[in-house]
This record gives structure tokens, C-alpha cells and sequence, in this order.
């Protein structure tokens, strides 16, 4: 069955965060953004607990309400239509809970689920990236070392998104002595580690609501019950993370992009030049077809994704299809409308301005846009 019809119980939710991207997350990231590199927001924190978002990611069993793929993709969509970096924060939450989810042992479900449970608003830290290896995940500078039942975990991970604020982080290494895929293990080390440090915070151009900063292991000691899977399984683990990942960064994209397109509709219909709204011309009125043309298309493209993943059926091309078209697709939207804008849109602090900076992150993150075409080309 194919269907592209949400249910009501979908559109509910959808319009609540649609009204609360629109009415909180909007206003508060232009504020954010004027802002020096800090940690998360408060109010971001707050929104996390208030909506009880992490549980959308863990089961029931262990205190969630989970969603599907589909809803959770109407979900991120709306986030990123509000603020990229608030949606990538906690999408950082999900590839972590992710973690859990397909290696995890129980007593592991037991122990780090409630850590991101409310009262308070908590987050989780996904840490592959090092210096020397972004778009290479098959060996990591970062090493492990047994050390009786601990173990110990030397390195650094740069760039991680919600470091020194995580309940927990989940970290690749490889065990000391090799560098190949076979040698890389994933853990779960809690924030309170010793030996875990951060730097400071980056000052980047986009997603400034997405506190980044480089975490520290410095023979950091863990219990050796922490170790997610059997040794040697990272590799693979990551790989499925970034499966369902790439979908859902491809939902908070399309979101992204459809706030700049309905941004330059508007402007493109109030701005009179020449006696007609500028959308009257057939150069913008074209471009804006071809947006939410291309608007519709990627956003097909994400929920077959997300549709793959709850049947359990092979997602790994679609998933990259559908990231690859929604970060395109956001700097397209982005640069197109910054130019209908003209001068008011190019000010430092528009809207338009600000998601055309977290736009561009898009093609980096979470495997930039060639690295998708590897993917997708791999399988032609
Ligand atoms: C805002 C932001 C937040 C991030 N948050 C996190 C986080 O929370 N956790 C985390 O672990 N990481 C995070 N990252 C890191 C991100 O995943 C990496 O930046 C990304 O995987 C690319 O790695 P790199 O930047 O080291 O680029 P490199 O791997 O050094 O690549 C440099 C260039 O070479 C190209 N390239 C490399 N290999 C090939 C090839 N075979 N064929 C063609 N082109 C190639 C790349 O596409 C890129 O254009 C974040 C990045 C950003 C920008």
C-alpha cells in the first residue's frame, strides 16, 4: 500500500508543533543566534522537558511513547521549520537513543533511557567525528584499552553537538592497536566520567543553537558492562545509526527550506515594484514553482525513507536520497530567497539570512553531500 495521507492523530500532532515553531522556536532562534557560543538555550532545555520530545524516541517499557518513522518525520519537519539547530540537537538525542536501540543490552535500556526523561529537558551526545577523520568512519584515532573489568578510552571527538551538557555520550574507538573497521567498539560514557573534558564552545556561522565543541577522553574509565554490543560491532552500528539518521536530518532540511520558500512567497506577493507584486514576473514566479515542486518531491523522498524503516525493509539509498535532495534543496531555497528579498533579506540577523547559514551546514553534517552520492552510486 502506498499512501501519503497522514491520519488525524498525525495532523494533531503536526499542527501543535507547528504553531510551536512558529510561535516559540522562531522568535527565540533569531535571539539565540545574535547570541555568543554558549550551551543549550534554557528555554530550548525547557521545550525538550514540556513536550516530553525524547520520549517520542524510547519504548514504551522503559517509560516512552514512542512514534513511528512517519510521525517522527512530521515531527523533525516542523522543528526544522522552526529552528535547524534546536531540531539538531535533539536529533543528536536520537541517533544516541538509535544506539541503544539496535545494540543496546537491557540493563544498558534500563540505565541511560530515564537519564534523558523529565523533569528536566536532557540531551545526549553522538561522537564519531575527529580531527582527522570526518567522511572516514572505518578507523578512529580514538582508542580503548581493557584495564581489568574498566575500560579506558583516549582521544577526541570534534565536532559533537551538545558536549559538556549530555546525560551521556556515545563514543566510536578503536581498540588500541588496530585501525580497521573490525577494531572499532561503541560506548556509553556518562557525564560525570572522570577524564571526559570539553574545549570551548565553536563559534560557527549556522546552526548556532547547536552548541559544538570538541569532548576530551583522557584515559577516561568506564565499566566494562558499558561497551554497547560485542566488541567489534561499532562499525556496523554506526553504519544503521546513520540510516535512519539521514532521514531524519532530511526532514528538519525540508522543514528549513519550506520557512524560506513560504518566507518569499509572502515577500514576492506584498513587494510592489512597478505598479505589481514582484511575483507577477515569470523569473520569480518560475523559481518558486520549481521550489515547492522540489519542496514536495524531497519531502516524498523522506517519508519513503521513514516508511522503509518501519517495515524494516532495506533504507540505506533512500535514506541517503532523501538527505542529499533535502540539504540541496535547503541552500537552493535559502540563496533563491535571500535573492526575492534583495537588501532586506541580505542583513545580518533576517530570518533569511540566519537559515541560509544553518542551510549550508546541512551538506556537511552527518555525512556531507558527496559522501551521499558515494552512497547512492555505490548501489548503481
Ligand atoms: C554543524 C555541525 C555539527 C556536527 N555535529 C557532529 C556531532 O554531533 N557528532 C559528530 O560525530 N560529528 C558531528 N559533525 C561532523 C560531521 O559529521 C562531519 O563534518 C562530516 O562527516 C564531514 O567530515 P569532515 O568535516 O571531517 O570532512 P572531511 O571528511 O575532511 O571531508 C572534506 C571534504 O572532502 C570530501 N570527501 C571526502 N572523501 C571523499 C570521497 N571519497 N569522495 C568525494 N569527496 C570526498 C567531503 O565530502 C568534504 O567535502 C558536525 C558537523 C557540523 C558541520
Amino acid at each position: 500500500m502506498i499512501s501519503f495521507e497522514p491520519t488525524q492523530k498525525q495532523l494533531t500532532m503536526q499542527a501543535h508543533f507547528q504553531r510551536l515553531a512558529l510561535e516559540r522556536l522562531q522568535p527565540l532562534s533569531l535571539h539565540i543566534d545574535a547570541a555568543a557560543p554558549g550551551s543549550i538555550d534554557p528555554d530550548y532545555l525547557g521545550i525538550i522537558a514540556e513536550e516530553n520530545l525524547n520520549a517520542f524516541l524510547i519504548p514504551e517499557k522503559y517509560g516512552g511513547k514512542p512514534l513511528d518513522r512517519i510521525s517522527l518525520a512530521l515531527l523533525f519537519e516542523e522543528l526544522g521549520a522552526g529552528c535547524a539547530g534546536f531540531a539538531a540537537v535533539y536529533a543528536q538525542t536520537f541517533h544516541s537513543i538509535g544506539a541503544l536501540l539496535i545494540g543496546g543490552s537491557e540493563k544498558q535500556k534500563k540505565q541511560f533511557f530515564p537519564l534523558l526523561l523529565p523533569p528536566a529537558g536532557h540531551v545526549a551526545g553522538f561522537c564519531v567525528t575527529e580531527e582527522k577523520s570526518g567522511s572516514n568512519t572505518s578507523s578512529f584515532a580514538t582508542v580503548f584499552s581493557r584495564k581489568g573489568k574498566s575500560f579506558l578510552l583516549r582521544g577526541e571527538k570534534n565536532t559533537v553537538i551538545n558536549a559538556g551538557q549530555a546525560r551521556f555520550y556515545v563514543v566510536w574507538a578503536n581498540e588500541k592497536g588496530t585501525c580497521n573497521r573490525a577494531g572499532i567498539s561503541t560506548f556509553l560514557i556518562p557525564e560525570k566520567t572522570g577524564g571526559l573534558s570539553f574545549g570551548p564552545y565553536h563559534d560557527k556561522p549556522g546552526f548556532r543553537a547547536a552548541p559544538t565543541a570538541t569532548v576530551h577522553l583522557e584515559d577516561a574509565c568506564i565499566p566494562e558492562g558499558n561497551m554497547i554490543g560485542p566488541a567489534g560491532s561499532g562499525y556496523l552500528l554506526l553504519m544503521q545509526i546513520l540510516d535512519w539518521g539521514r532521514a531524519i536530518s532530511g526532514a528538519i532540511a525540508v522543514g528549513l527550506a519550506r520557512t524560506a520558500i513560504e518566507e518569499a512567497i509572502r515577500f514576492a506577493k506584498q513587494r510592489v515594484i512597478w505598479k505589481q507584486p514582484i511575483i507577477k514576473n515569470q523569473s520569480i514566479a518560475f523559481c518558486l514553482a520549481d521550489l515547492v515542486t522540489q519542496l514536495e518531491s524531497t519531502r516524498a523522498l523522506v517519508w519513503k525513507a521513514c516508511r522503509l524503516i518501519d517495515l524494516g525493509r532495506d533504507h540505506t539509498v533512500a535514506s541517503s536520497m532523501a538527505k542529499l535532495s533535502a540539504s540541496e534543496l535547503a541552500v537552493r531555497a535559502t540563496t533563491e530567497g535571500l535573492l526575492i528579498l534583495g537588501q532586506s533579506g541580505y542583513r545580518r540577523l533576517s530570518l533569511m539570512d540566519k537559515i541560509h547559514r544553518d542551510a549550508l551546514a546541512f551538506r556537511i553534517a552527518e555525512g556531507t553531500s558527496q559522501i551521499q552520492k558515494l552512497i547512492i552510486s555505490g548501489q548503481l
